[in-house]
């Protein structure tokens, strides 16, 4: 076991938030920053719906860990088993425990495949796909690809999907590319949504049913895909109508996400939290231990989760944590979150909105909300620079 040691700053996950976050902290002078993250790679997720879509490959988004930790920075390769915040420690799964002044709760969410029985064993057979897994991601745009007739069926889950519209993007992508090899005509396309939207956006929400319908989309919204029979390719399915089963040659899931069973284990959530780390969405502050602090997929933050949100999240965690121990007032996140979502294999539009669903664009002027070529470029090409060349390095305010 050895013995502890103490850390000024723990980060729990070494993903997009905590990352961004030891990043930004090194910069703001804090000396001693210490990050617990298992992986030896590092993922950026969102080229993982190019992959799904085809234009993209696993080599582009992932880079190894040991290059994105921030200099200065220790790093525990090692998954937090648990975390005791009375005594400010953090259990590992090997090792000492770390004791801490403050720590940040970041290890994002995983697919909750229970929460859909049937899914898991689904996805393990050619014909169903997720691209919310790396391992996955490849195949998706085989399934997708090589479709040429029958029924393919989109699931988008709201059920703590993270970003969860961008689920939306292969659908395009593939729609788009059975047009250009003339098979479109010849393929069903369902797509079913459990929010009442595509998006909490009211003009990107129109665009997407727009371009939906170009390509003769049926969509169906407040609906729930209950379970899967693999064996049968055939999905139970709720809607306010009622419940009904249908039959696919292709199923794409953008699926439910849970936190880690540990967030609840250690008395980080609470009953309205549903196992997520509890913490105010305006301060991300624990709501009862002031020295814990949550950001990311994990945190309650009261907003579509997405990493264009940990923009805003990052600084003020940062800014929080350094506030709280001169006794300055804590900085405020408005719930600003984004969602990029392709409408053709050329095309993107982008959702940017709070807490509350009203949007707020980063710039006034063209209306990204409606689908473009440069924001495509943008997103695809540009983004994962940005991502690696900035975001990472903590260059957030
Ligand atoms: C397919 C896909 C497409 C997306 N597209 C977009 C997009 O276009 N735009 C956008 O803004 N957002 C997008 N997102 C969302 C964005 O990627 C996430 O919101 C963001 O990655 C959340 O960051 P995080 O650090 O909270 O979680 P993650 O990035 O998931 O990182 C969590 C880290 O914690 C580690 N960890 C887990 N458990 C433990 C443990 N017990 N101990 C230590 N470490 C642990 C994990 O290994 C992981 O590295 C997309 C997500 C996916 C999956």
């Amino acid at each position: 076991m050895g013995s502890p040691r103490h850390h000024d700053v723990v980060i729990v996950g070494g993903g997009n938030a905590g990352i961004s976050l030891a990043a930004k902290l090194r910069r703001m002078g804090c000396q001693d920053v210490a990050v617990v993250e298992p992986k030896r790679v590092h993922h950026y997720r969102p080229l993982l719906s190019y992959v799904g879509g085809g234009m993209a490959t696993l080599e582009e988004l992932t880079r190894p860990q040991a290059k994105c930790i921030p200099s200065g920075c220790t790093w525990y390769a090692n998954e937090v088993v648990g975390i005791d915040p009375d005594r400010s420690v953090v259990h590992l799964a090997t090792g000492p425990d770390l004791h801490y002044t403050d720590v940040a709760v970041c290890p994002g969410s995983r697919v909750d495949w229970a929460a859909i029985p049937g899914s898991e064993e689904a996805v393990g057979t050619a014909a169903a796909a997720t691209s919310y897994l790396p391992e996955q991601a490849v195949k998706t745009w085989t399934m997708l690809s090589s479709l040429t007739a029958g029924r393919a069926v989109f699931v988008i889950s709201d059920r703590h999907v993270p970003c969860a519209p961008v689920g939306l993007k292969p659908l395009f992508m593939a729609a788009d590319h059975w047009r250009r090899s003339g098979v479109l005509g010849d393929i069903v396309i369902e797509l079913l949504v459990e929010g009442s939207r595509l998006v909490n956006h009211d003009d990107a929400d129109r665009e997407l049913r727009t371009a939906a319908d170009s390509f003769g989309v049926r969509v169906r919204t407040r609906t729930t895909a209950e379970a899967v029979r693999a064996s049968a390719r055939s999905l139970r399915v709720r809607s306010p109508e009622g419940t009904d089963d249908l039959t696919y040659d292709a199923l794409y899931l953008a699926p439910p996400h849970r936190a880690p069973q540990w967030v609840a284990a250690s008395g980080l959530s609470t009953a309205e939290a549903a196992g997520f780390a509890a913490v105010d969405p305006h301060t991300l502050q624990h709501v009862r231990h002031p020295r814990v602090w949550g950001l990311g997929d994990v945190a309650t933050v009261d907003t579509l989760p997405s990493g264009g949100a940990l923009r805003r999240q990052v600084p003020v965690v940062a800014h929080n944590i350094a506030a709280q121990r001169a006794g300055r007032g804590l900085r405020r996140y408005d719930g600003y979150s984004v969602a990029p979502v392709t409408t053709n294999r050329r095309e993107l539009l982008l959702a940017e909105f709070d807490r509350d669903g009203h949007p707020e664009p980063s710039v006034s002027t063209p209306d990204l909300a409606r689908p473009r070529r440069s924001t495509f470029v943008f997103d695809r090409y540009l983004e994962p620079r940005i991502y690696w060349h900035r975001l990472l390095k903590g260059n957030v305010r």
